[in-house]
């Protein structure tokens, strides 16, 4: 379970600091799929980077399966989390299998992350997460810089699971995908989240997918939460409005 309990950020300027979250709190259970909707300038990605340790909490706790994240377990607590990005975030010289690799490096020795060793068994699990994503055998050695936006999705969404991760984390990750890509992305995360039992929290702006994917919704508001609950309880037409009429802004 991800626990997030009554916290606040504030990000310092030259004129003094600005609060970007203001007690915000939610607790979202293993292998629940939550969308975080807000629109541009919100506090998602300020909340998804104090999940996962990135940024220090101001005010409040931030809790993984019952442990409160810390700055001295942060490191021991980052490695039962995946993320995933907007702009997928993978190393374009790389192949895919490379790439995958990468999800593994705190668990691979340095000597043969840099010098991209990997076992046969370790080749062969990489491969399996590569099919469950959705991709060819021969999209395997093929650099990720020479794959489609939503191809590149699912190598780092492969990335990100590889690791079994408690809580995946998803930073607006169809954002640059076209609509039918996007929501292929969003139901192979929700599927394969739910296959490995984690928590998945993902940010999106557009209330149309929350409603088709989420299990739970929360609507954050210039860094307040003005929804937090199931998606059957959502829908508020307010809601929605305050989100379509600022993202046309
Ligand atoms: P969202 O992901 O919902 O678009 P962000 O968390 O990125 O929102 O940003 C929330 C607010 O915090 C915005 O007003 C943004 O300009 C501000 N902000 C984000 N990062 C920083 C930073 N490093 N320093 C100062 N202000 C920041």
């Amino acid at each position: 379970m991800l626990s997030i309990h009554e916290v606040s950020k504030a990000y310092q300027g030259e004129s003094g600091p600005t609060n970007v979250l203001r007690n915000v709190s939610m607790e979202i259970k293993r292998g629940e799929f939550c969308v975080m909707l807000g629109s541009s300038g919100a506090g998602k990605s300020t909340l998804l980077k104090l999940i996962s340790g990135q940024l220090a909490v101001d005010q409040g706790q931030i809790m993984v399966d019952g442990t409160v994240l810390t700055k001295s377990n942060r490191r021991q607590l980052q490695r039962q989390m995946g993320m995933v990005h907007q702009h997928f975030e993978l190393v374009e010289r790389l192949t895919s299998l490379d790439n995958l690799m990468l999800g593994m490096l705190p668990w691979v020795p340095r000597y043969r992350s840099v010098f991209r060793y990997w076992t046969q068994q370790e080749r062969a699990a990489a491969c399996q997460w590569l099919h469950r994503v959705g991709l060819e055998p021969s999209h395997a050695t093929r650099r990720s810089g020479k794959l489609s936006g939503g191809q590149q999705q699912r190598v780092a969404i492969a990335r990100a699971l590889i690791r079994r991760p408690k809580v995946l984390l998803a930073d607006e990750p169809v954002a640059s995908l076209d609509p039918e890509t996007s929501r292929a992305i969003l139901s192979l995360l929700r599927e394969v989240a739910r296959e490995c039992n984690a928590t998945v929290l993902c940010s999106l702006h557009q209330p149309e997918l929350a409603l088709e994917f989420a299990d739970r919704i929360t609507h954050l508001s210039s860094g307040v939460v003005k929804f937090d609950g199931p998606v059957a309880d959502w829908g508020g037409k307010p809601m929605y409005q305050d989100l379509t009429t600022t993202q046309s802004n």
